[in-house]
């Protein structure tokens, strides 16, 4: 039977960064990946905000298009033009990313096990059962880095992967026969009926863009709301669909146990992602470095139980930023059509853009909200009880 120090399940992107660093540190690392090719499908609007730079290596060659700001929609079309000088986020070949991530990886000395499904695991033993005769591998440490519908979380006690937390997303790929884009801005379109995800246009050329939704709703719903979308609006002209993707977004859960006698959960399988924006690459980039730090002190002090300052050290950087994300969304979730409408005109009228322009930023709202709160602008143009609700959140 094959041994390791770390063994990882999962290659996606969060994956492969953690066992790079567990190699680059000297440990003896594997990667299980049930699929045969890195990265497909695809399942992400590859969208990355541009701290992705000092978070993990990004070649130039990635990057299909860079985004200095964003148009928001209201239900209405009531519009916020949100924008700095300077890029603000990219707008990657994310297939390419994960291979390229995988490469990393392999090139610091990882070994990767392509078409290896992990079928079960043994949390105390550090076990692993594979697929079709594949046999068993053992670990000091196992990471579940198997994406939202992990297996190895469900044997960390959490709730199986049939019923957890989390919403769906689809998105198509749509090639327009005009030039309708300015490739510089994405747009958000907010509304009722997916709050409190919301749908983006996200451009690749003027002519090509990643059209898709998020929302707590069922497959078939998003996908007559985004052809709806498509249909019904007028400055579209001819289009086709040259694809359709689907895909899960695990909900931030801060009861969520992510650490079990040998095991660590980590990126969608320990649901560390953004609530208000569904990214989970940055976030699950910054947890596979902490996770990496925590279990080679645990590898050198050959002591596991060092592996529960994981949750404890995640805890602290993320907890009080994710959990004003979700009160932020459940207000949301609350508002009509006509609410949202009603904050789209009297933000602009009150020249809200500036601040958020100046404030906003893809991954961290609670300075904005601070912002907003400061200058009193939420309370003038929320209905008052959802104000009241807001205040709440500071006290
Ligand atoms: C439509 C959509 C749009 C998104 N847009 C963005 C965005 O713009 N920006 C952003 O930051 N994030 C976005 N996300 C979220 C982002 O894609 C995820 O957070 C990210 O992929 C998480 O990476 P991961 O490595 O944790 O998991 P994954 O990428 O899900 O990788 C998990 C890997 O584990 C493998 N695996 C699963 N089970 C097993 C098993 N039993 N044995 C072996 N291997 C197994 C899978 O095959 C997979 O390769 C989006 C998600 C969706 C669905």
């Amino acid at each position: 039977m094959m041994n390791y120090d770390v063994l990882v399940v999962g290659a996606g992107p969060v994956g492969t960064t953690f066992a790079r660093y567990m190699a680059l540190k000297g440990f003896k690392v594997g990667v299980l990946e049930k699929k045969k090719e890195i990265g497909v499908p695809l399942q992400c609007a590859g969208l990355l905000g541009k701290q992705i730079k000092n978070v993990n290596p990004l070649p130039d060659e990635l990057i299909i298009n860079q985004v200095y700001g964003a148009y928001l929609h209201s239900p209405s079309n009531n519009q916020l033009k949100v924008a700095k000088n300077e890029p603000q986020a990219y707008v990657l070949d994310r297939v390419g990313y994960d291979k390229f991530l995988a490469q990393l990886a392999v090139d610091a000395g990882v070994d990767l096990f392509l078409n290896h499904r992990v079928k079960d695991v043994d949390i105390k033993k550090g076990r692993i059962y594979l697929n079709n005769d594949k046999g068993e591998m053992s670990a000091k440490v196992i990471v579940g880095a198997d994406g939202y519908n992990s297996l190895v979380s469900e044997k960390v006690s959490n709730k199986s992967p049939k019923n957890p937390d989390r919403v769906q997303a689809a998105q198509f790929l749509v090639k327009f026969e005009n030039n309708l884009f300015d490739t510089n801005y994405v747009h958000l379109h907010v509304r009722a009926d997916i709050s409190p995800g919301f749908l983006w246009t996200i451009p690749l050329s003027e002519s090509t863009a990643r059209i898709g939704l998020f929302g707590i709703s069922d497959y078939h719903k998003l996908n007559n709301i985004l052809k709806d979308f498509l249909n019904q609006n007028t400055d579209f002209g001819e289009y086709s669909i040259s694809k359709k993707y689907y895909g899960m977004i695990p909900v931030y859960n801060s009861k969520k146990k992510i650490v079990s006698n040998r095991i660590l959960l980590l990126g969608d399988a320990a649901a560390q992602v953004k609530p208000t924006t569904g990214g989970g690459l940055i976030m699950g980039f910054k947890c596979a470095k902490i996770a990496a730090d925590v279990t080679s002190r645990a590898l050198d002090n050959d002591n596991i139980a060092i592996l529960a300052d994981y949750e404890s050290e995640y805890q602290n950087k993320f907890k009080r930023e994710l959990n004003m994300q979700l009160r932020v969304q459940n207000i949301f979730k609350k508002l009509s059509d006509s609410d949202l409408d009603y904050m789209f005109s009297k933000l602009k009228e009150k020249g809200a853009e500036k601040i958020i322009s100046e404030y906003g930023d893809m991954d961290t709202q609670s300075p904005l909200i601070k912002e907003l709160l400061k200058t009193g602008l939420l309370f003038t143009i929320l209905p008052k009880i959802l104000s009241r609700r807001i205040f709440s959140l500071w006290k």
